[in-house]
Formats: structure tokens, sequence, C-alpha cells
């Protein structure tokens, strides 16, 4: 069993105070998409087995 945990910025709170900037914090501009969400966790899977 593994616990596998994507950051999604933004996803849980759309505020953007000046010190919790999460796309700043990221680098992402733009949170993943549930293809690119899948692809990341398969990729984390198979590095597990
Ligand atoms: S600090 Fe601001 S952006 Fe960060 S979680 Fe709280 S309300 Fe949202």
């Amino acid at each position: 069993m593994a616990n596998i945990p994507i950051f999604i910025p933004h996803a849980g709170c759309k505020n953007d105070c000046a010190f919790c900037n999460q796309k700043s914090i990221t680098g992402q501009l733009v949170p993943p998409t549930m293809a690119e969400s899948a692809k990341i966790i398969e990729e984390i899977l198979q590095s597990l087995t």
C-alpha cells in the first residue's frame, strides 16, 4: 500500500494570498489535468514495484 500525494495548486482554496501563492511555489500556472495526474500516479506506481 502507498499514499501518492499530488499537489494541485489552489484546488482547495481559490484565494491568492501573497504569502501562500501556490502557483509561484509550484511553478505551475494551471492545475494538472486528470490525465496528467493519472500519468504521475502510474509512474510512481511503476517505481514502487
Ligand atoms: S493563505 Fe490564502 S491562498 Fe493560502 S490557503 Fe489560506 S486563504 Fe488560501
